[in-house]
């Protein structure tokens, strides 16, 4: 229950009507909205990693990434792909238009643990959109860490996100390598998985941590290989963000259930120990 001139807190289930602050293009079918709170107050803090559950009357509500914020916490950021029909009429927002936002909800990438620490992150996809604030406080205070990597995997060449924060990244003391599953014969990287780039980066065992979010089959193979490397010796060194289809976003519907767990409030993200036998990585 609030108490003196505290604000009530919100119902988790009850969402605020944000407004569409601005909207850019990254891909063919990818958008960033750019997101105020209501009245122009603080958004909740959230930590890199988290979701908020963004919905629309009428058409419904479904969990997405926080991709980035502003310095005065008035802002979130949200990427978006169009495959459905939630995330089509999302991504087809305009500025001044707005959208119901609940959260920020579940785990966070374990940022603190990993200072002092070679940090090695394997994105695929749209996996990239929850690793973007991590590499975003990465940059910002890169001497508090050992040697940074990010291998990042896209479709195709038009599919990358974020094109000139990869670049500023890289300015910023980060070895990021891309490759995409296929390309003209224009493109000069790399074509060819993720778990192709870790040749070029020798991670260390024992002093790196290895972050990893995309499609299931892409975290997989990049467990088996990180496991080859030795990098999963000396526990809870490995982490993954596991997507599930979720509705109530606190641990109450069931939709999200990974045996124990509940992917919304236990996830997404994971130490790799604790989800192994659910990921079946040795049946590969
Ligand atoms: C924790 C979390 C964070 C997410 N972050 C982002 C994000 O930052 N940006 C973004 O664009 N999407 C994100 N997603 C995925 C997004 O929630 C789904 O794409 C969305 O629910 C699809 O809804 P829809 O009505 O548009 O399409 P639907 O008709 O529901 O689905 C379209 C297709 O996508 C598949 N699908 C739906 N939901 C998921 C899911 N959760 N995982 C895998 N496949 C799914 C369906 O099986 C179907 O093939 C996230 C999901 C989770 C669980």
């Amino acid at each position: 229950m609030a108490t003196g001139s505290q604000p009530p807190e919100a119902h988790p289930l009850a969402p605020a009507s944000y407004r569409v602050r601005a909207r850019r293009r990254e891909t063919r079918d990818t958008v960033t909205l750019e997101l105020r709170a209501p009245g122009g107050a603080a958004a909740p803090s959230w930590r890199p990693g988290q979701f908020n559950m963004l919905g629309l009357p009428g058409v419904g509500e479904v969990p997405i990434s926080i991709s980035g914020g502003s310095q005065d916490g008035r802002l979130l950021q949200h990427t978006i792909r169009a495959v459905g029909p939630v995330t089509s009429a999302l991504a087809g927002l305009r500025p001044g238009g707005r959208v119901g936002l609940r959260g920020p909800f579940g785990s966070a990438w374990p940022l603190e643990q990993a200072a002092g620490r070679d940090l090695l992150v394997l994105a695929g996809g749209l996996g990239l959109v929850p690793l973007r604030p991590v590499l975003r406080a990465v940059a910002a205070r890169r001497r508090l860490y050992g040697r940074v990597s990010l291998l990042y995997g896209a479709r195709a060449p038009q599919d990358i996100l974020f094109r000139g924060e990869l670049a500023a990244w890289r300015r910023a003391g980060v070895a990021v390598e891309v490759a995409v599953d296929r390309a003209q014969p224009s493109w000069r990287g790399r074509v060819g998985v993720v778990t192709d780039l870790l040749a070029g980066v020798a991670p260390e065992p024992g002093r790196t941590d290895a972050w990893i979010c995309g499609p299931e089959i892409m975290m997989r193979f990049s467990v088996r290989e990180l496991q080859r490397l030795g990098l999963d010796r000396g526990g809870m060194r490995l982490h993954l963000s596991l997507e599930r289809n979720m509705k109530c976003a606190i641990g109450q519907c069931g939709h999200c259930q990974l045996g124990p767990f509940f992917i919304c409030k236990d996830g997404p993200v994971f130490p790799y120990d604790r989800i192994a036998p659910w990921l079946a990585v040795e049946e590969l």
